[in-house]
């Protein structure tokens, strides 16, 4: 049979289902393309003889009623895995072995899958191109020389490679998103409150949301199905009946409203993504939507509320790091207090350092309504806009990003530059709505280029139509010269 790590994950259980391959077999062949990550570095803890163990007794006893049977999936580093290393791409976390699962994991693994390995990311998921991440950056695969994207980054490139037939990330502004539209990959983030966060190394709390990431639309459709749904874990999970996503997936989207907001148009935006957006535009007008002119006055506010109140929230929930419970320790220090601070500098990297003194500032006394409290208030009034804007349209078209994937170490000494590659991804965290960027075309390089599609709360079924339906016609091909593995 041809390359099995090529298929889509719907093609690869739909083999198993009809018995037609075993589990063993495919979670073999991921485990052999594993042993070419050198150069990338996408996997932080490598999970294979797990992985074949779990294979082999999926196969002496199969359950084929379920969504995932038998499928090996390599999860990003954030969420937490019982009895295996997670660090969240931290030194902080280098020693760190959880004695629960998250509740994404644990519903992945409910469904019939099994872990694969764990996956790079930036430190604390904090940066757009896995370059803060304690264990070194993560090459992307379809374009040599830059980066994958962040801070999933090693979960884009581990499914760009076919190093595992699915993956799952998390997105608090873009870290889903950015680094699929950078491979050439599907990524979602679901709507606030949909996928459970329990067990999931906290960023910043109010925007977090975990997602998949696969290679198709239809994958997508039936990850976040296996995914989502209530957890009285989280508090600020919604109770609400599980979807059937991927059986209701359909391309018709006749008479559904497009909306194109205007401020998406950014200076200095390569001509190539102009064009991207247009031939979108084209393509779903063709498929019988309607598309319309729409603004979002206030998305030029959403990169500096997003860099208040994220940096605020990771500020608080980093504070836990202290070398006292878990997690690393400093030995220098004389009294609890040095060891304290000790701990902290030497654990942590500069990017998270960064985030952290922000956050610490905007929220002392005498900045907090000055920073903080203003930061809320326009995030609410991002909202309103999107609100205002779903009176009117079904979803909302733009480019995922506003560049392709950069070279490694362009931004790295420039946060600014880094922090405005979020431009497009950022408004949706602040709303807490649904989004998916798809793979859409190239630049001039031959890099990939994503659009996204946003919609409003819960309207993930939606979201995911009109998705199928641009991914038929815009048909991307991944070109992959498999540099890595020479
Ligand atoms: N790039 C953004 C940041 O660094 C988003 C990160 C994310 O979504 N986890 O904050």
């Amino acid at each position: 049979m041809a390359d099995l790590t090529k298929k889509s994950l719907t093609e690869i259980v739909s083999l198993i289902k009809k018995k037609e391959i075993k589990s063993e077999e495919v979670t073999n062949l991921f485990i052999k393309n594993i042993e070419n990550d050198k150069k990338l570095n996408s996997l932080i803890t490598n999970c294979n003889e797990h992985a074949a163990k779990k294979a082999k007794n999926f196969d002496k006893n199969p359950k084929f009623d379920t969504l995932l049977p038998g499928i090996p999936i390599a999860v990003k580093d954030l969420f937490c895995t019982k009895g295996v290393k997670t660090t969240a791409g931290s030194k902080m976390l280098d020693n760190f072995i959880p004695n629960y699962e998250s509740t994404i994991t644990k519903n992945l693994w409910n469904e019939g899958a099994f872990l694969l390995g764990k996956l790079n990311c930036d430190e604390y998921a904090m940066g757009s191109s896995n370059e803060t991440s304690f264990f070194g950056n993560v090459m992307n695969p379809v374009a040599e020389n830059t980066v994958p994207g962040g801070s999933s980054g090693g979960s884009a490139s581990a499914l760009a490679a076919d190093l595992t037939p699915t993956t799952i990330g998390t997105d608090t502004g873009g870290s889903i998103r950015q680094p699929a539209s950078f491979t050439g990959t599907v990524g979602l983030k679901p709507t606030y409150g949909l996928c459970s966060r329990w067990g999931i190394v906290a960023f910043a709390s109010s925007l977090d949301q975990a997602g998949p990431m696969t290679k198709t639309v239809e994958d997508c459709a039936l990850m976040l199905e296996a995914m989502a749904g209530f957890d009285e874990k989280d508090s600020t999970s919604i109770n609400k009946k599980k979807e059937n996503y991927s059986k209701n997936l359909t391309s018709n989207i006749k008479g559904l409203k497009i909306g194109i907001p205007k401020e998406y148009r950014v200076d200095g935006m390569p001509k190539e993504i102009d064009k991207l957006w247009e031939n979108g535009k084209k393509i779903l007008k063709e498929s019988g939507a309607e598309i319309i002119d729409i603004s979002l006055p206030n998305t030029k506010y959403a990169l500096p509320t997003y860099y208040i109140v994220a940096p605020a929230e990771a500020s608080s929930n980093l504070a836990r790091y202290d070398g006292v419970k878990y997690g690393f320790r400093s030995n220098k220090g004389t009294n609890l207090i040095e060891m304290y601070e000790n701990t902290r500098s030497e654990g942590f990297g500069d990017e998270v350092k960064r985030r952290i003194l922000i956050g610490t500032y905007v929220l002392s006394s005498g900045y907090y309504d000055a920073y903080y409290i203003k930061a809320q208030k326009v995030r609410q009034l991002i909202k309103d806009d999107f609100d205002d804007s779903f009176k009117k349209v079904d979803a909302i078209l733009t480019p995922s990003t506003p560049s392709a994937a950069f070279k490694i170490g362009e931004k790295k000494n420039d946060p600014i530059s880094m922090y405005l590659n979020d431009i497009f991804t950022v408004p949706v965290n602040l709303a807490g709505i649904p989004a998916i960027s798809i793979p859409a075309g190239t630049d001039n390089n031959n890099y990939p280029l994503g659009l996204q599609l946003i919609g409003k709360t819960l309207d993930e079924q939606k979201l995911l139509n009109i998705a199928f339906a641009a991914e038929k016609k815009i048909n991307f091909k991944q070109n992959l010269n498999r540099w890595w593995e020479k």
